[in-house]
């Protein structure tokens, strides 16, 4: 089954091109094991060109000095037709990602309103004046930052093209915008909405192929005045080391190991569901994810029976199906990484309270499925409580007191996000207050919004993307100063020769 047809091609300077090496790449749909599409391989010389065609672009169309009115309408007529393209761009997201259609269809429209949010902000004022002496009026201008490189991963292809994209050319910027080479299909078919809705030639490139490449040249480009990155904490130290060579801007996403911490005196009848959520949502695959629970002695033996017998009791399946609940893997060798952490966790002296296993029979045997799986008997020092796992591997850890949780909330390299559900609004705050992350959540798990900052403490990450703070990655402050009185300035008096 072809989910596009022909092979998917990159967009460079207002054409769609395959790769001068000719090279293709078969993309897979992670649920079933089988080829659904095939794509063009872009490889360094490919990369070099869209670089090439971006900073020309920037350099000497108009593009920069569109008015914010031009390029709000742009954008919101791209977020239109991404609404009107809902049900297509949320069904070829499952079929390359394999989360469930659900969840595809609320990204799909969250991506929507990124564009919409992006759109609405640019129009509004940026720029700031000071009660300097007179006669300079001092003023602060906002400009855009120039050739952006944008690299993003496979656990939100269209939602996270959208938070690279409409923040960066809303502020009159020029991408050079690479998907994850695992899936790249709705990166292209919003390419080709991109087109439709008349962005000028040569603002908005796509290019595929493998991050080492590909993505490590837009790191390193100095043509490049900012790379994006969001992914693994490695490859984004990689990034940023690439982006020396020309003291790029960069900004980074990247992984997390974040705690949700539950205190005694939640029901555990409703929480445990909420921590259900913040780990197998995405199956796990979500930077965010609430991957160690912090569960306070007290209620540890009802609510871990409430939290094993519910998580045994979710509906893996196809994204497709109807009712499933968490979809497969995204590919053959993120399963097995998943599997491995399992074991390693099992060596270290883990338990394993639930699932744990590749799930292989009948309709599981040709796709990536893992169970839902819970780690017990865990010590802080242990790699599955201080790596990022990525998939649908929750992590408990007991405490004492809130001490105690704070400091195990704030026991790894990572500060993404975390969560902490108690009915005690001052010791909810103090505890927000107190784990070192960009976000905190109170009494629920995971709700984001375009309008706020998101971005990581410490290991996970750089900048933040969404909201006015967003924007502000993509652009440069200029301070200009003018006189209103030119008069000579009688600084030199000279030697009187
Ligand atoms: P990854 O780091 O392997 O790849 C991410 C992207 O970078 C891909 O497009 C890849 O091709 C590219 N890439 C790989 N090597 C590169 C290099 N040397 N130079 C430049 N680009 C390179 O990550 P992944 O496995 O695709 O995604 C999972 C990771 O992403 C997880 O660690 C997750 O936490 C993180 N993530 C973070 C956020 C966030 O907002 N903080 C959001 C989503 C995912």
């Amino acid at each position: 089954m072809a989910a596009i047809d022909g092979i998917g091609k990159m967009y460079i300077g207002g054409e769609w091109v395959g790769s001068l090496s000719g090279k293709t790449r078969e993309i897979t749909n992670p649920a079933t094991g089988e080829c659904i599409a095939v794509v063009t391989e872009g490889g360094l010389e490919d990369v070099r060109h869209a670089i090439e065609t971006a900073r020309h672009t920037f350099d000497e169309t108009g593009w920069r000095d569109t008015s914010s009115r031009e390029r709000a309408r742009l954008l919101f007529a791209l977020a239109d037709k991404i609404e009107q393209h809902v049900d297509e761009l949320a069904r070829l997201e499952t079929l390359n990602n394999g989360k469930p259609l659900g969840e595809a269809e609320s990204d799909v429209s969250s991506a929507a309103s990124c564009f919409r949010y992006y759109a609405g902000l640019i129009t509004k004022p940026h720029g700031q004046t000071y009660e300097v002496p007179y006669p300079i009026q001092a003023m602060v201008v906002r400009e855009p930052v120039g050739v952006c490189g944008q690299i993003v991963p496979w656990n939100f292809p269209l939602m996270m093209a959208a938070w690279k994209l409409a923040p960066c050319l809303g502020a009159g910027n020029v991408t050079v915008f690479k998907p994850s080479e695992l899936t790249p299909l709705t990166a292209i078919r919003l390419f080709e909405l991109i087109e439709e809705v008349g962005f000028p030639r040569g603002v908005a490139n796509l290019v595929l192929g493998e991050g080492r490449t590909v993505g490590a040249e837009l790191a390193a480009s100095h043509l490049v005045d900012k790379v994006a990155f969001t992914g693994g904490t490695e490859t984004g130290r990689s990034v940023m080391r690439a982006a020396a060579g020309n003291i790029k801007k960069v900004s980074l996403e990247l992984g997390g190991k974040s705690p949700n911490i539950v205190f005694a005196d939640a029901d555990p009848s409703i929480v445990a569901e909420y921590v259900m959520y913040g780990i197998y949502i995405g199956s796990g695959q979500v930077c965010s994810a609430g991957s160690r629970l912090l569960i306070q002695d007290e209620i540890y033996e009802t609510f871990m029976q409430e939290l094993v017998d519910r998580t045994k009791q979710i509906r893996v399946g196809s994204g497709l199906e109807l009712g499933t609940e968490m979809g497969p893997l995204v590919s053959q060798a993120h399963m097995e990484k998943v599997l491995s952490y399992i074991e390693i966790g099992r060596q270290e002296g883990a338990t394993i309270a639930a699932g744990g296993r590749r799930m292989t029979e009948g309709e599981y045997a040709r796709g990536f499925f893992v169970e839902p799986t819970i780690l017990t008997d865990t010590t802080p020092d242990m790699r599955v409580v201080q790596e990022e796992i990525f998939g649908p591997v929750l992590v408990v850890q007991r405490f004492r007191d809130e001490e105690e949780a704070i400091r195990l909330a704030n026991g790894t390299v990572f500060g993404l996000a975390g969560a902490v559900f108690t009915n005690d609004a001052a010791r909810s705050m103090r505890v927000a207050r107190k784990v070192r992350s960009g976000i905190m959540w109170v009494n629920t798990y995971h709700p984001t919004y375009n309008e706020a900052p998101w971005g990581g403490f410490k290991q996970s990450g750089l900048g933040r993307e969404l909201g006015t703070f967003g924007l502000d990655e993509y652009t440069e402050v200029k301070q200009v100063n003018i006189n209103m009185e030119l008069k000579p300035l009688g600084f030199y008096k000279g030697k009187g020769e």
